[in-house]
């Protein structure tokens, strides 16, 4: 009798030996606390949190290796032992000559800033990410967004949504000329676009273009493995490639690049700036003195050095990556069995809710994710992030808030952290709020900070504002 093969499944690739206990709370609780968080889950206490989905940055679990080279930290000021481990693997991994470590991400970015944006320049990119835009402005630089349309449809299911449109880029060379762009920015899996990666070929044809008028191409290479995996799984003649292969031939391309170490690396602090341009490294290892530290350790210890450069020998390891990847999609599919709007395809590193579909009785005024954001919370202690107007921020020109097509929220996966139980109440939580939607009431912003205020902004629901202006008008 010929029998159905069994499936096979495969689990995650690690075995736990620290373990953090969680806390639940009631609902009452959490009401309170997102009430005096001003409705921002960026103001919450972590105490307050059951199932931390904010993001995968910097809250990543490292390995015993990754703990076991922390013990061996060089805290030389200078010269230190992991210094030459971080630079050896900067070079084997990204293929870069020279580097400077930096405290994270957005140091890495304020430097390049600096060095290559004049003021009145343009960086065109495939889609804006809010440390990497504000940067650039304030170094005098305008961004401009050259990402694919599909990019900016959350139900268009395009494999590669972080591609440069070519066209656009064109276009802005004509019109500017391109001695006024400063470089062409590509980031790896467009976290604003919903963590969707680009394909080899559009960076191809992305650096030709470049090439053929003499623009820089720098790489936000934070994400780069979760881009090199859907390289790997999407796109002809890549198959058989293995994730390092890929993101070494992609990091070919580019004049240099920067990363977050809080995020692939598998660490919970630093960041890189790694250049084959030799002036730009001496202008960057000069910087980096100034605002980070000295150009050997750049605002890092050296046992955070060390977890780095061991957090590069694992983010290629195709079991980790595939685990990593295939554990936001799980999430994905769970959430689409109830109906929820995501955006399609999921992502490298989250989910991400559609909060204007799931919410469309709330005007955009009233700030859709961040509302559903706040819900999700309320329900369950599941802590997600608002992707959408509040990110977005208002437009430096006119001084008028920005509504991006897309008003998302992010459940961000850290990795290693958290096990498919936790995907499945997370799932059932939102899945809860998604039945009960017509309930959900806007949020009013009472408080904005000037830079990035999606960190800090408070909100009040639009109810009780109305209730609390009758009131004072009643006591008038
Ligand atoms: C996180 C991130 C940054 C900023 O890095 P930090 O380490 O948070 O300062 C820049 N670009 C991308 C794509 C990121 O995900």
């Amino acid at each position: 009798m010929a029998t159905k093969p069994i499936k096979r499944s495969w689990a995650e690739p690690f075995k736990i030996k620290v373990v953090e206990p969680l806390v639940e709370t009631t609902r009452r609780h959490r009401e309170k606390a997102i009430r005096a968080a001003g409705y921002n889950t960026f103001l919450l206490a972590s105490r307050d949190v059951y199932i931390d989905l904010l993001t995968d940055s910097g809250t990543n679990a490292m390995s015993d290796r990754q703990w076991a080279g922390m013990m061996v930290g060089d805290e030389a000021y200078a010269g230190s032992e992991n210094f030459y481990h971080l630079e050896a693997n900067v070079a084997r991994f990204y293929g870069m000559p020279f580097f400077v470590p930096t405290h994270q991400g957005r140091a890495a970015e304020h430097l390049i800033s600096r060095i290559l944006i004049k003021p009145g320049d343009y960086i065109p990119g495939n889609m804006y990410f809010t440390t990497t835009r504000l940067h650039q402005e304030l170094a005098g630089g305008t961004f401009v967004d050259v990402s694919i349309d599909a990019a900016h449809e959350p139900a268009n299911p395009h494999p590669f949504k972080g591609n440069v449109d070519l066209d656009k880029l064109a276009a802005l060379i004509r019109k500017v000329g391109a001695k006024k762009i400063a470089y062409v920015s590509m980031a790896g899996t467009v976290n604003m676009a919903g963590g969707q990666p680009f394909s080899m070929e559009n960076l191809r044809q992305v650096a030709a273009l470049c090439q053929k008028h003499g623009i820089r191409l720098w790489f936000d290479a934070t994400r780069a493995c979760e881009n090199a995996f859907f390289i790997q799984e999407r796109e002809a003649g890549w198959g058989r490639h293995s994730i390092a292969g890929i993101l070494h031939t992609m990091c070919a391309y580019f004049d240099g690049l920067w990363v977050s170490a809080k995020k692939d690396l598998m660490v919970n602090i630093g960041g890189i700036l790694a250049t084959r341009d030799r002036e730009v490294f001496e202008k960057a290892r000069n910087l980096v003195v100034v605002y980070e530290g000295l150009h050997t350790y750049g605002g890092l210890a050296g046992r955070d050095m060390e977890a780095m450069a061991i957090g590069m020998e694992e983010m290629v390891a195709y079991e980790n990556i595939r685990a990593r990847v295939k554990q936001v999609e799980y999430c994905g599919r769970q959430l689409e069995k109830y109906g929820v709007p995501i955006v399609q395809p999921i992502g490298g590193h989250a989910v991400f809710l559609d909060a204007q579909a799931m919410l469309p009785h709330l005007p955009r005024e009233q700030f859709p994710a961040q509302t559903l954001a706040a819900a999700i919370y309320a329900d369950s202690g599941v802590r997600s992030m608002e992707r959408g107007a509040v990110s977005s921020g208002r437009d430096p020109r006119t001084g008028k808030n920005i509504y991006p097509r897309l008003e998302l929220v992010r459940l961000t996966f850290p990795r290693r952290v958290y096990t498919q139980a936790h995907i499945d109440v997370t799932v059932e939580s939102v899945a809860n709020v998604h039945a009960n939607r017509e309930r959900v009431r806007g949020l009013k912003m009472t408080y904005e900070p000037q830079y990035l205020r999606f960190f800090q902004a408070r909100f009040e629901p639009v109810a009780a504002m109305r209730k609390r202006r009758a009131a004072t008008a009643r006591a008038r």
